[in-house]
């Protein structure tokens, strides 16, 4: 048996989808790889004088719709495998929302829980300076991902701006608000998913306060997200971080998480220490009906709605099928293989895809890139009321397409992404 990897598992369902439209030989090139590769060895002076080299990758997927676009994760497991399947998303992604760019993602090999804020800044900046060529605010703009944040997106356009001698406000997304960001930008990709997930409620007639939530992962997206549902009613029955997580079946109070994560670093802060492995208040726990989950668990943990918002890969066929939930909402990029897919489709559980789920995130970095080009600052309730319209369009034209064709939504998405890049491939006359 071949292995998986994130790229194989990207081209199942393209090939499946490819096959299900029928598309001739000459398209499918355009599909199967990347239009460019860039590496580097990046090398900086640690804090004790030593130097270090860190892979680095930038894979830019396609551009027929625009400018490249995809953020940059600081991450020990980030590859080219893993860098290419995610360009190669977010090339699905800006067209299923139909925002006018490509798909690209960068990648730096690093343990940034292993590195001062120095050392980040000075990766951050060296990266801009190997990758120089190949962006700019018309040729690809990056963001944030996994592990990288708008103080990395500041360092990076000042670099920009330093080595080019121009004022580039659009070269890169996810800046702060006061370094030419956009507001809305950090609560954006879970704004998006829960825009989706409302409408789909409202739908199919459920009340929020009858669903249960489990969220794997506490970062931009998976603790934004706990703060939506459970203002509008949810009960989040499990939450968890990279250690692990807590279950409570009558619920948990995300800001109550929120500041015990600020204060010890762990979602599980509250009872459980992480500082010589892992030491719980078990009477603590119990008096609270408070439960302590690995992220394994938690996946198969009894509840309407499981949202993974962390890493890839975590819905398998090892787990698909002890997997309780209703509705997935995919706030990661990549969370469920495609041989998870096919168990749940049997189970008839509905899984809302990463390239629909999590698209809020780059459809406000498209507002902050139109801002930066024309120098106007939008208010917070016209950012969010565009998010709205646009992630609710993208979701229709899903709908639809799952609709008409029996396709899964994750094949409906694709559908629609790959006919949206042909067609501006077929105009381009580059098929
Ligand atoms: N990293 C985010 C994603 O995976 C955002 C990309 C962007 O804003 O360009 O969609």
């Amino acid at each position: 048996m071949s292995v998986s990897t994130p790229y194989t598992r990207f081209q199942t369902t393209l090939t499946q989808v490819m096959d299900m439209l029928s598309l001739s030989p000459e398209e499918r090139t355009h599909f199967e790889k990347p239009q460019h590769i860039h590496k580097a060895d990046i090398l900086i002076r640690r804090d004790d004088g030593t130097e270090q080299s860190f892979p680095s990758f930038r894979v830019q997927f396609n551009n027929a719709r625009g400018p490249y676009k995809g953020g940059i994760r600081f991450h020990h497991d980030a590859d080219e495998e893993e860098v290419k399947a995610l360009a190669a998303l977010m090339s699905i992604k800006t067209a299923v929302v139909n925002i006018p760019f490509g798909g690209a993602k960068g990648g730096v090999q690093c343990d940034p829980k292993d590195l001062s804020s120095k050392e980040v800044q000075a990766i951050s900046r060296a990266y801009v300076r190997a990758m120089l060529q190949n962006i700019g605010p018309d040729i690809d703009c990056p963001a944030p991902d996994v592990n990288t944040n708008p103080a990395i997106m500041a360092w990076m356009r000042d670099e920009y701006e330093k080595e080019t001698r121009t004022y580039s406000p659009a070269v890169i997304t996810g800046k702060p608000v006061s370094y030419g960001g956009s507001l809305g930008r950090d609560t954006a990709t879970a704004r998006g998913g829960f825009f989706i997930l409302q409408e789909m409620m409202d739908r199919d007639a459920i009340d929020p306060s009858e669903l249960k939530v489990v969220i794997q992962g506490f970062g931009n997206a998976g603790a934004h997200m706990a703060n939506f549902l459970h203002g509008a009613g949810y009960t989040i029955v499990a939450i968890s971080d990279s250690q692990g997580g807590i279950y409570s079946p009558e619920g948990i109070d995300p800001v109550r998480v929120e500041k015990y994560k600020r204060k010890t670093g762990a979602v599980a802060g509250e009872y459980c220490d992480y500082s010589g492995g892992s030491v719980c208040d078990l009477d603590r726990m119990k008096m609270d009906g408070v439960q302590h989950v690995s992220n394994a668990e938690l996946l198969e943990l009894p509840c309407d709605i499981l949202i993974p918002a962390a890493l890839d890969n975590v819905i398998t066929a090892e787990n698909a099928a002890k997997i309780q939930a209703r509705y997935i909402l995919e706030l990661a990029n990549g969370p469920t293989t495609p041989e998870a897919d096919e168990i749940l489709k049997e189970k008839k559980v509905k899984i809302i895809p990463d390239v629909l789920a999590n698209a809020g995130g780059v459809t406000v970095s498209y507002f902050e890139w139109t801002q930066g080009r024309s120098g106007e600052q939008w208010t917070a309730q016209q950012v969010d009321s565009e998010l709205r319209r646009i992630i609710l369009e993208g979701y229709k034209s899903v709908r639809r397409e799952a609709r008409r064709k029996g396709m899964t939504y994750r094949q409906a998405a694709f559908s629609v992404g790959i006919k949206r890049m042909s067609e501006a491939m077929r105009v381009r006359g580059w098929i």
